[in-house]
């Protein structure tokens, strides 16, 4: 046998008793026997690095260190999960559902592992990369360390995989190699870790590798990307993947309706704390893939999917103090100071207490004990107080009066719980928390320019409101601490550009109360530029889709205020855009029709699809009826879509046809 034929035999032998023990757990040869042949492998390709092989199972050990951890772009952009929290929170998921889906429907549940997200590259077989959720678009590379990841293949079989695949999942520390962990760092006079799921995080941005492949770390899978899948249900995914040597949990359940579903959650809810794994709830997907598609996404999340949370663990402790913030629109929030206690794992020394009517209505005060409750990443509460342990001469909080930055006197508004201080214009916080706010990444987005700076910016004096910003020169900043020739060079420039800022982006940078990311879209498209929107009325806002009351209310007021107006009109007087830049693909050739899309597309996304759509004039409305025009069918349409089209007598046309009607 050449050494070329013994290595590779090795390495077979190797990758096959690895899944067997860290995977199956039943492995068939000796840990010895295990160590003997990885050590005769190491050797041999110390002895030939001409037959190296990054996917070898010696690099299970480590010994590769990343500097910098490059940046990598999603094929398929890496979604959030909706969560809800009760039964009801499931019917109305289903309801709506069940406005696209007629058919019978399946779901499949699996248990929500507790770790760090991870999509990872296989390519003819072989692993290729390890990318980390980051913001969903794209993150780190830290194929490095997740190759020491001992269940996770790293050649699959890939009989019933296409060539090239992602497989999405969540790398956790299993509580007894986390424990173990820190019984290790406790002996070494090093500080404990707090729980499982920050610890699995963090070991995937360490340098070097072999410091991760010394942590139990472990690779559960729940997912495919892939262009030419014939696998056609999330249940059928999860068996091939298990088939191919994937870690996929067995806790998995496919339901044909509700009410097993709620079975699967109860089971889950009662026995999680016998896995050998932290969980912090339960995903229930919609099975067919077809029906996913037609159920699309969010601008957040997948439609066809859901995160049931498990109820949050609870402790109790002492209430010391309740202090109030400022936010950047002036909201108040009571935070209760608590005597530090460990909840599933962390410390909480914080807690929320919402609002005045909260503190009413669970008469909290100072001195109390109180019952605090953590589920994820939420913002620990406050549930109720131990009226057995109140001193007997405590008496009602009093909530304030007056701000605590500016000392003005707090305004509610009607049919608000909030108090705030009214005084957007010179409230420190606010002041300086609005320009935070204008400058962040998915506002204006001003390079060389963060918190910090504006902080100092306006202790300085140099700004007041966000309009002052350009106006700043490099004179004025170059004498700021930490500032030098360079950085302030780049600051002017970065301010600069960001005058290039798309419409909407202005428009969320505004600051306006309730008008986030998504609804500053919303509102830009509909009324395309700002005078539209300054003399908007209320009603007329309110008739923009998922434009409700509340949203309307507080964008009538914003542009009621004058000291807003006089800010527009100088950003106006500095170039920024304040109308929506409209696009050359223009036209009224669909002007009256109304169409209905399903399946999936080549040339658009069905988002790009109904833009382009009702850039031309049309309609695009959910379900077919005999007001419909045209079926605009892709691939994977569901069977009952064309049976109910040819029924009505619409005419199913394909997107080449389209392309056609809008030349
Ligand atoms: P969230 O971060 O709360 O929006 O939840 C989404 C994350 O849940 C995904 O990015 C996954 O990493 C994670 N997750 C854990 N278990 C599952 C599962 N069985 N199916 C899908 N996502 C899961
Ligand atoms: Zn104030």
């Amino acid at each position: 046998m050449s050494v070329k034929e013994r290595i590779e035999d090795l390495r077979s032998e190797l990758h096959h008793h690895n899944y067997l023990y860290y995977v199956e757990d039943s492995p068939e040869i000796s840990d010895y026997e295990f160590d003997q042949k990885l050590k005769e492998l190491e050797k041999l390709e110390e002895e030939h690095p001409e037959f190296s092989d990054e996917n070898s199972p010696t690099v299970r050990v480590g010994g590769q260190v990343t500097k910098n951890f490059a940046t990598v772009k999603h094929n398929e952009r890496m979604y959030s999960l909706s969560n809800s929290y009760s039964k009801e929170d499931m019917e109305d998921w289903v309801k709506r559902i069940r406005r696209t889906i007629e058919e019978d429907i399946l779901f499949t549940c699996e248990l929500k592992y507790d770790g760090a997200s991870i999509n990872i590259s296989y390519e003819n077989g072989e692993f290729v990369r390890a990318v980390t959720r980051g913001d969903g678009f794209e993150g780190d590379d830290v194929s490095n360390n997740v190759r020491t990841i001992r269940s996770l293949p790293l050649k699959v079989d890939t009989k019933n995989l296409p060539e090239k695949f992602d497989v999405r999942g969540e790398i956790v520390l299993p509580f007894e190699g986390f424990s173990k962990l820190n019984a290790e760092r406790v002996k070494q006079g090093l500080e404990p870790y707090a729980n499982p799921r920050n610890t699995a995080s963090g070991s995937l941005k360490l340098q070097d590798s072999s410091e991760v492949a010394q942590r139990p770390l472990e690779c559960l899978i729940y997912g495919i990307q892939a262009e030419n899948l014939s696998i056609n249900s999330q249940y059928e995914v999860l068996s091939t993947l298990r088939n191919s040597n994937f870690n996929v949990p067995k806790e998995v359940k496919l339901c044909k309706s509700l009410n097993e579903v709620f079975e699967y959650i109860h089971y889950w809810d009662e026995h999680r704390h016998s896995l050998p794994f932290e969980t912090d709830g339960v995903v229930i997907k919609v099975n067919n893939f077809t029906h996913q598609q037609e159920l699309g996404h969010t601008s957040k999340s997948p439609r066809w999917a859901m995160a049931y949370k498990f109820k949050a663990e609870e402790a109790i402790t002492i209430l010391k103090e309740i202090t109030y913030q400022v936010g950047r629109t002036g909201a108040i929030t009571p935070v209760a100071n608590l005597k530090p206690v460990q909840i599933s794992g962390t410390t909480v020394k914080r807690a929320s207490l919402h609002n005045a009517d909260q503190i009413k209505k669970l008469d909290v005060r100072e001195g109390d004990t109180v019952f605090v409750e953590k589920g994820g990443e939420i913002i620990p509460k406050i549930t109720a107080v131990d009226f057995s342990q109140r001193d007997p001469n405590s008496t009602p909080t009093k909530y304030i009066t007056h701000c605590p930055e500016c000392k003005t006197e707090l305004v509610k508004e009607e049919g608000e719980a909030v108090h705030f201080c009214p005084n957007a214009s010179s409230c420190p916080p606010q002041v300086t928390g609005r320009i935070q706010h204008f400058i962040s990444r998915k506002a204006m987005d001003i390079e060389g320019l963060g918190g910090e700076t504006v902080a100092l910016l306006v202790r300085e004096g140099l700004i007041n409101n966000y309009a002052d910003l350009y106006t700043l020169k490099k004179e004025d900043v170059i004498n700021l601490e930490r500032m030098a020739e360079k950085s302030a060079q780049n600051l002017i420039k970065g301010i600069e550009k960001s005058k290039k800022q798309p419409f909407e982006k202005v428009l969320f940078a505004l600051g306006i109360r309730y008008v986030g990311e998504t609804v500053a879209k919303t509102i830009a498209k509909s009324l395309k530029n700002i005078n539209e929107i300054v003399n908007a009325e209320k009603e007329q806002l309110e008739k923009i889709d998922e434009i409700g009351d509340r949203i309307a209310q507080s964008v009538v007021s914003f542009f009621k205020n004058d000291e807003n107006l006089g800010l527009i009109n100088r950003l106006k007087s500095y170039g920024l855009n304040f109308e929506i830049e409209e696009s050359e693909n223009k036209s009224n050739k669909l002007q009256g029709l109304k169409f209905v899309i399903s399946g999936v597309f080549k040339n658009y996304e069905r988002k790009e699809l109904k833009f382009s759509i009702e850039q031309n004039g049309g309609k695009v409305t959910g379900s077919l009826s005999k007001n419909t025009d045209y079926l605009i069918a892709g691939d994977n349409m569901g069977p009952s879509k064309k049976e109910k089209a040819e029924k009505l007598n619409i005419p199913v046309i394909d997107e080449t046809t389209y392309e056609h009607m809008i030349k």
